[in-house]
C-alpha cells in the first residue's frame, strides 16, 4: 500500500522532505504524522480537498471536528475579512466578545459565565485551574485513555511528562470503579475532566450511568465535574450534555465554534468562574494576547448566532446517525465496525460492544493501516486513525459514496478481515 501511496505523491514527498529538515518528524501537529509521509493539501472547498500532487477527496475529516462549516461558507468568510478590515488586534475589548458569550451562555445548561482561549487545549488547563483556585485542592483526575490536548494526553498510564498537574486515574465506563476511586480520593480532588465521548480515543461514547456516577461522586467530595465538549458540543444546541442530561460544574469547548478559526472557551457555575473577575479581590489571573482576537470573535458570532442553530444541529446529527447505521450495515458480516455519536464515527477492527480504550492487535493495527490507505486511493480523506467528522456541506450522496468504499473494502481485504 506504501508504494502505490509514495508513487501517486511525489510532490507530498518533496514537502515532507524539505520540512523534515527543519521540523521534528516534519511537522508541528503530531496528529498528522503517518509514515512514509503525509499527503499535502494545498485547497479546499465546501467539502473537497485537493493534495499537492492534483489529487481531489472528499473531505471526512472535517478539520478533526473543527471544519464543521467547510472550506469556504460564504458567511464566515465575510464575517473574517469584515473583521480584519476595521483593523487587525486592537489590544482591547469588543462588543462581539459578549455577543459570542451571549450565545454560548444560551445553550449550553451547565454554562453561566464563560471566558475564551485559543484552543481547546488551553480552554481545558485554565478550567483546571479555576477548580483549583475555587477548591483549594490540586489534583485531578482523568480517565485512562483520555485526550484533553497537546499537554493533557492520556493514551497511555505513564504521567506524560509534558503534565503539569498532579493527577488520578479511572477506568472510562467503569460507573463503580470511577465512585470508589473518586470517593476514595475525597478532599484531595478539585476536579474530575472527562470527555462525554472519547473523541481521540476512538468516538467510544460513555454511558449514561458512567457520566451520572461521576456526577454523584463528585457532588459528594466537592470536586468541581468538568465536561470536555471541545468535540462533542456539536452533537445537539446545547451539546452532549443535553442530550444526556447530565450536567457537569463546568464545560470546555473549542473547535468548529469561531467558524474554524483558532478558538476554545471554558465556562461553568457562575460561583467558580468568578475566581477571574476582576471586580473581586484575589482574582486568578487569566490573560491571552490572542483570547479575543478579532477574527475569531466575529466568525464565532456568525457560526454559533446566524448558521448551526438547533435544527442545524439535529440535522448534522441524524445524518451522522444514518451513516453509521449503514457502514455497521455494510461491514456486518467482518470483524469492523463503526462507533461514536451522531456525526463522529471510527472505525475498529474487531466484533462485540466496545465500551473504552483498548490495546490493538498487530493485526487490527495493520487493518486500521490498510483501511486508511484504501480509502485515501479511492479519494476519501479521513484521519489516519479512521475517524471521519462531518461537516455541514457533506451531502447524503457523499455519505453514500463512503458507504460505498467501505463495502469495497471488505470485499477487497476479505481474506485479511477473515
Ligand atoms: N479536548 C478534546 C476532546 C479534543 O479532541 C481536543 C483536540 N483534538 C482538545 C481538547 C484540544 O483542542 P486544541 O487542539 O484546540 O488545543
Amino acid at each position: 500500500a506504501h508504494a502505490a501511496y509514495a508513487a501517486a505523491r511525489p510532490r507530498s514527498a518533496e514537502i515532507h522532505a524539505r520540512a523534515r529538515e527543519l521540523l521534528p518528524g516534519g511537522n508541528t501537529r503530531s496528529v498528522l504524522f503517518y509514515t512514509p509521509f503525509p499527503t499535502a493539501m494545498v485547497r479546499g472547498e465546501g467539502c473537497r480537498l485537493w493534495d499537492a500532487d492534483g489529487h481531489e477527496y472528499l473531505d471526512l475529516l472535517g478539520e478533526y471536528t473543527a471544519g464543521l462549516f467547510g472550506h469556504s461558507e460564504q458567511r464566515i468568510l465575510d464575517a473574517v475579512r469584515g473583521a480584519l478590515e476595521r483593523g487587525i488586534n486592537l489590544a482591547s475589548v469588543g462588543e462581539a466578545e459578549a455577543r459570542l458569550a451571549g450565545l454560548i451562555v444560551g445553550r449550553f445548561p451547565s454554562i453561566e459565565l464563560v471566558r475564551f482561549t485559543n484552543s481547546g487545549t488551553e480552554a481545558n488547563l485554565m478550567a483546571l485551574a479555576a477548580a483549583r483556585g475555587f477548591t483549594g485542592r490540586v489534583k485531578t483526575m482523568v480517565m485512562r485513555g483520555g485526550y484533553h490536548g497537546g499537554v493533557l494526553t492520556f493514551a497511555s498510564e505513564r504521567n506524560p511528562v509534558n503534565v503539569p498537574i498532579p493527577l488520578a486515574f479511572t477506568d472510562y465506563n467503569d460507573p463503580e470503579a470511577a465512585m470508589r476511586d473518586i470517593l476514595a480520593e475525597g478532599e484531595e480532588l478539585a476536579a474530575v475532566l472527562v470527555e462525554p465521548m472519547l473523541g481521540s480515543g476512538g468516538c467510544i461514547p460513555a454511558s449514561r450511568e458512567f457520566l451520572q456516577a461521576l456526577r454523584d461522586a463528585t457532588r459528594q467530595t466537592g470536586a468541581v465535574l468538568i465536561f470536555d465538549e471541545v468535540m462533542t458540543s456539536r452533537h445537539g444546541r446545547g451539546g452532549l450534555q443535553e442530550r444526556l442530561g447530565v450536567i457537569p460544574d463546568m464545560t470546555t469547548l473549542g473547535k468548529y465554534m469561531a467558524g474554524g478559526m483558532s478558538f476554545g472557551a471554558f465556562g461553568g457555575r457562575a460561583d467558580i468562574m468568578s475566581v477571574f473577575d476582576g471586580h473581586r479581590p484575589g482574582t486568578l489571573p487569566h490573560a491571552g494576547t490572542f483570547n479575543n482576537n478579532v477574527w475569531s470573535m466575529a466568525a464565532g458570532c456568525v457560526a454559533m448566532g446566524e448558521i448551526f442553530d438547533s435544527p442545524t444541529a439535529e440535522a448534522l446529527f441524524a445524518r451522522g446517525e444514518a451513516l453509521r447505521t449503514a457502514l455497521n450495515a455494510a461491514c456486518a458480516g467482518v470483524p469492523m465496525q463503526f462507533t461514536g455519536h451522531g456525526s463522529m464515527l471510527n472505525v475498529h477492527f474487531r466484533r462485540g460492544p466496545i465500551t473504552g480504550p483498548y490495546a490493538a492487535t498487530e493485526a487490527e493495527n495493520k487493518l486500521r493501516e490498510l483501511f486508511f490507505f484504501d480509502m485515501l486511493g479511492m479519494g476519501i480523506y479521513l484521519a489516519r486513525r479512521g475517524m471521519a467528522a462531518l461537516s455541514l456541506p457533506v451531502t447524503e450522496a457523499d455519505c453514500a459514496r463512503y458507504v460505498a468504499a467501505v463495502e469495497e473494502f471488505a470485499a477487497a481485504r476479505q481474506p485479511l478481515l477473515a
